[in-house]
């Protein structure tokens, strides 16, 4: 059976095209009450956009905290008091900011018609309402939460998805502007996410020639990119953000690697955040992605990026474990890397000899 897969609804793409989010959110609006959730990553906080975001006097704006990712515990806090004012729901809730600001608009969005915490839908096809409408807008690329199917959350027990069919945004606006702010080497590291994202999609057991297309197509823009003389030019930030958009999509028709599974890991225990966890792992990964890994480190150097030495150095034996723990029930992603009789390759000494390198 062939899953009938969902992305983004509607794409508004182009350069300031964020100076029509009025038009779009109006659209939406049917009376006066009618008020849209904006949720805006901090960094924007006292910044420029603010004063561009189209808020309207029953409108809402909550400043969304990102240096940890994203929580049940939070997307549950947020409804409660949108719900507690009595206003109804809102038209749209709004993400701007980055994968962490669009997976609350995800998550939050749905917890407005689906009844208890969000942390009993982690897992694929527990959502049995369709949310409000969402809409995101990314203002760092390359995490592809803006098209997929997934709202990666942690909850009291699990850090992972909510994912099916009512999960991706019903809207998505790419203004390239957006990400010109992002500071080095946090604009690398979730650029990175998406190459790493093309290069496991396309090795693997479950590529197909749907996701291998789009990932090749963003893989080419990762590389004009990254191995130009700059950069950081208006243009390449809008291939960046096209990569990020293909990639996401790719992923939708294919699947994560060896990478993503032991980045879960070294998350679980070290809170890493994911762009720069993957890095760390992917460097050492050779073995499972030879030409990958080389181009991977010709981009840091050419873009001057250091990864952080002997990152696990310290890890006291048990953290390695539980590691290996969370990595090793990421079965889906093994089973692409390796086929179906994965656990015979991927063994614990395996993986905690790779651990130890990082
Ligand atoms: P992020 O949202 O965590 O943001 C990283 C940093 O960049 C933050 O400090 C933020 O304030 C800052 N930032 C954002 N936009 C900026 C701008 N224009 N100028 C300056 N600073 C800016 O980063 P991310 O890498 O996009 O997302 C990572 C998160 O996404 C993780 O929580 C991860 O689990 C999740 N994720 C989700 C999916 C999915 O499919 N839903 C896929 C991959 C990762
Ligand atoms: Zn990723």
């Amino acid at each position: 059976m062939f899953r009938n897969l969902k992305a983004v609804g509607r794409v508004l793409y182009g350069r300031n095209s964020f100076d029509q989010l009025d038009e779009v959110m109006g659209e939406l609006r049917v009376n006066e009450d009618s008020f849209v959730l904006f949720l805006v990553d901090e960094y924007f906080e006292g910044k420029e956009l603010m004063k561009r975001i189209p808020m309207h006097s029953q409108d809402i704006l909550k400043i969304i905290e990102v240096k940890e990712e994203p929580k049940t515990k939070i997307v549950d806090e947020i409804v409660a008091e949108v719900k507690s004012l009595g206003k109804g729901n809102p038209v749209s809730v709004v993400g701007i900011g980055g994968g962490s600001a669009m997976d609350y608009a995800k998550a939050t969005r749905l917890m407005f018609t689906n009844e208890g915490s969000s942390a009993q839908y982690q897992g694929l096809d527990f959502i049995k309402n369709k949310g409000v409408h969402c809409t995101v807008i990314p203002t760092i690329s390359g995490c592809g939460a803006e098209v997929s199917m997934t709202t990666v959350l942690t909850g009291p027990v699990k850090k992972l998805g909510i994912k099916g069919n009512y999960t991706p945004a019903d809207q998505l606006l790419l203004d390239p502007e957006l990400i010109k702010t992002v500071p080095e080497p946090q604009r690398f590291y979730t650029a990175m996410d998406c190459y790493i994202h093309n290069i496991e999609a396309l090795n693997g057991h479950r590529k197909t020639v749907m996701g291998d297309s789009l990932g090749h197509e963003s893989l080419r823009l990762c590389r004009e990119i990254f191995l130009s003389e700059d950069s950081r030019t208006s243009e390449n930030d809008e291939k960046l953000m096209i990569a990020s958009y293909l990639g996401g999509l790719s992923l939708t028709y294919s699947e994560v690697g060896a990478c993503h599974a032991i980045s879960y890991g070294l998350a679980s225990v070290t809170g890493v955040h994911h762009g720069e966890g993957n890095c760390i792992v992917f460097n050492q990964l050779e073995e499972f992605y030879p030409d990958g890994v080389k181009e991977f480190r010709a981009m840091m150097k050419n873009n001057n990026i250091d990864l952080p030495v002997g990152f696990n150095a310290n890890r006291t034996p048990d953290e390695i474990e539980k590691m290996i723990d969370v990595s090793l029930t990421l079965i889906f992603m093994w089973a692409h890397v390796c086929g179906p009789d994965w656990q015979k390759i991927i063994t614990r000494d395996k993986l905690r000899g790779l651990l130890m390198k990082m």
